[in-house]
């Protein structure tokens, strides 16, 4: 089966990726030997995974994968949503957390509600797209815990396992995540679309 190039320089995702989609092969920018520095300046998660999608597949000419995601704070009026790549500047991302769970101090568990966001979207050479968004609902936590995952996994508490996204096994995150469940919704149709 041809190979799909995943369209982002983030290794988390591509592992993530890789084992939610085990029977499909992914090949990244890098092992690709592609150099893409796409500008994520769409207001939505969808437009910024197609423009990233597009911009991979018109450079490679083979079919391309890009995801954009994001965390929605209910306290923070759904920030940093869209932007959370670009959250804080230049901080580290044990500062974005931390900076996160300060402005969040003392507000109970009722008002700390949250979302994973992530959009996935393929675009095949000959035009054909196919989307799917996948939701993670969740709140966020009190303070920093686990050392799995990436990003803002250590402050995203998933009450039915009562444990932070870092604290959870790798399988165990991909069956709840919104990362697992957008490609989940496309993984069909993928494999359709690369035997054709
Ligand atoms: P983007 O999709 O590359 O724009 O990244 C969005 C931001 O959300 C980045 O800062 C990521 O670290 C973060 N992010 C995306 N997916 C996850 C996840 O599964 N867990 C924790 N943080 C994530």
């Amino acid at each position: 089966m041809e190979k799909i190039l995943f369209s982002t320089r983030n290794e988390d995702k591509i592992k993530e990726a890789s084992q939610i989609l085990k029977d499909l092969e992914l090949e990244s920018l890098g092992s690709a030997g592609l150099s893409l520095d796409v500008v994520e300046d769409q207001d939505t998660y969808e437009g910024n995974a197609e423009k990233k999608a597009i911009e991979a597949m018109k450079l490679s000419g083979m079919p391309a994968l890009a995801d954009d995601s994001g965390l929605e704070i209910d306290f923070l009026g759904g920030e940093p949503g869209v932007w959370s790549a670009r959250y804080m500047g230049g901080a580290t991302q044990k500062e974005k957390n931390q900076a996160i769970l300060d402005k969040l101090k003392g507000v109970p568990d009722s008002g700390r509600g949250a979302r994973f966001i992530c959009a996935v979207v393929v675009v095949f050479p000959d035009g054909t797209v196919y989307r799917s968004r996948g939701v993670m609902e969740g709140r966020i936590a009190h303070e920093a815990k686990g050392d799995n995952g990436f990003g803002y996994d250590p402050i995203f508490y998933v009450p039915e396992k009562g444990k932070t996204v870092s604290e959870l096994s790798a399988k165990e995150k991909h069956e709840l995540s919104h990362r697992g469940k957008a490609l989940r919704g496309i993984r069909d149709a993928l494999a359709k679309g690369l035997e054709k």
